[in-house]
């Protein structure tokens, strides 16, 4: 993969202001859509729902009939597959659609929210004054016209997994099952899943806004329990993106998924108790990615800024890592699970500079907190689905590569660990606490590694941890495909990617606590 640093922080609308967290707010209206364009009709929701413009229209003027700021509609049409082997059979299958509106009113810093599961324009219309009850001034006029987004196709596919045959799809999770088992006969028990969808969206805003994107995802997995008479232990593995069905029969196959997940089982059957204590900790390239999201990627979200409840708040500008430290959110990666050609406000997405050479330059917004904060859109406006408010969300988050050898970072370590790969994590947004608890982990000995450890959680702090980041690798990976973020109780997949890093002095040990939901596999 081709990693570059580029595409800066939009210039000349940052206001936040040097340390002391004060944020300008702007009073002004969203700006008006420019021109006009004529809005090609034979899309999914004008073909499938006889949606026409001039609805359009009529629903945005509702939503605006008491004044507000800003409205804007969702309209979203979900279609699903889902698998389930368990003990070599078929334990679930299921298909799904699920389609509905959701209308948004933004008067200040309020929202109005209302969303409807029926397409009907009386429907609509109906969330719409609902949604518009949020204000209450005189009815202003949308914008004249839409202003589409520029097309881009980060996921082309021909045949969207979801319509694929689901025979294929049984295969897959088979050969998974199959896989796993074949490993080592102490693989006694295996989970095998796919899921995939396919997401049609439309958004139109007040502003002019008009955007459409069809988003294909994908997921396998294979999860599996090793046991001997005296042990047992876990191993999982997956991936994915915004891919096509034979993605899993040619680049990432099941038996891939499989033996990783057989590995990392009979490796923990093994594995001695993780010693605590502050020690020197390196990370693996990829997954361990995981801990970048959590640690410091939440924190830089806008929302918590704007609130003024990061541990990051009135950073802008400081160092929040050290020199070597460059971290980038990019939701135009190629296929990549958090990659959108649209965000779910109809932004364009892009590659956002959060941390360069350890100075905080920016944070990831959507149209409320750009217009509040009076900084630019970075297109990192996420929702679940169309029952769900847009918030900021990281798309695709990572530290780009440095100069060290692997292999020199591991030997720079007289006793730590290296944690190549993490169950889950949770963080603390308002003081930046973390914690991660590994699922395999080594102990590294005088510059080697040795014996694998279990158990071993890392606890730290946001702001600072990166602040500890004495070498980075030239080894830069992302994750499979596997991460899905949970933020306020609403799902989005993201990706997330490190190269190999040494972190002086960080604390490991703790309770192992799980993952409450921040983050699954
Ligand atoms: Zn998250």
């Amino acid at each position: 993969m081709n990693m570059t640093l580029g595409g800066a922080f939009p210039l000349g609308c940052v206001e936040i202001r040097g340390s002391c967290g004060i944020i300008r707010l702007h009073s002004e209206s969203f700006p008006a859509a420019g021109h006009l364009i004529s809005v090609d009709r034979n899309r999914f929701f004008f073909d499938h729902y006889g949606v026409t413009e001039r609805d359009l229209e009529q629903y945005l003027a509702a939503a605006i009939s008491a004044g507000g700021d800003y409205a804007d509609l969702y309209f979203e049409y979900l279609s699903s597959t889902s698998l389930l082997v368990d003990e070599s059979m078929v334990k679930s299958a299921s298909q799904g659609i699920s389609a509905g509106c959701g209308v948004r009113v933004i008067s200040g810093e309020r929202t109005g929210y209302a969303y409807t599961d029926d397409l009907s324009p009386a429907r609509i219309l109906h969330a719409a004054r609902t949604a518009a009850l949020i204000a209450s001034g005189p009815a202003k006029t949308p914008s004249v016209g839409f202003q589409e987004k520029k097309a881009r196709s980060l996921y082309p596919v021909t045949l969207p997994s979801v319509d694929a045959e689901i025979t294929a799809k049984v295969e897959l999770v088979m050969r998974g099952d199959a896989a796993a088992r074949a490993y080592d006969p102490r693989i006694k028990e295996v989970r095998s899943s796919y899921a995939d969808e396919l997401r049609n969206i439309l958004v139109i805003g007040s502003d002019g806004t008009f955007a459409e994107d069809s988003q294909p995802l994908a997921r396998l997995n294979v999860s599996c329990i090793a046991k001997t008479d005296q042990n047992s232990a876990r191993g999982g593995a997956g991936g994915g993106g915004r891919v096509a069905l034979d993605f899993f029969f040619g680049e990432k196959t099941p038996e891939h998924f499989a033996k990783e997940a057989a590995r990392q089982a009979i490796l923990q059957l093994d594995a001695r108790e993780a010693p605590a204590g502050e020690m020197d900790v390196v990370l693996g390239p990829g997954w361990p990615g995981v801990l970048l999201h959590e640690a410091v990627g939440h924190g830089l979200e806008a929302d918590f800024n704007r609130k003024q409840t990061s541990a990051f708040t009135g950073l802008i500008g400081k160092r929040v890592a050290s020199e070597k430290c460059t971290v980038i959110d990019n939701g135009t990666m190629p296929w990549r699970r958090g990659s959108l050609n649209v965000d779910d406000e109809g932004n364009t997405t892009q590659e956002t500079v959060l941390i360069e050479n350890g100075i905080l330059k920016g944070y990831l917004s959507d149209k409320l907190s750009a217009k509040l904060m009076g900084m630019g859109n970075t297109g990192n406006g996420r929702r679940e689905s169309y029952e769900h408010i847009p918030m900021p969300r990281m798309t695709n988050t990572y530290m780009l590569a440095g100069q060290d050898d692997p292999q020199d970072i591991l030997r720079s370590v007289k006793r730590g660990i290296y944690a190549v790969n993490f169950g889950g994590g949770q963080v603390d947004i308002t003081n930046g606490k973390f914690v991660f608890s590994a699922s395999e982990a080594y102990m590294i000995e005088n510059g080697q590694i040795t014996a694998p450890i279990k158990g071993a959680t890392l606890i730290g702090n946001g702001p600072d941890v990166l602040t500890r980041v004495s070498m980075v690798g030239n080894d830069l990976q992302l994750d499979e495909g596997i991460g899905t973020c949970g933020k306020d109780g609403q799902a989005v997949p993201v990706g997330v990617g490190i190269p190999t890093i040494k972190i002086d002095r960080l604390t490991v040990g703790g309770t192992g606590r799980k993952d409450a939901g921040a983050f699954m596999q």
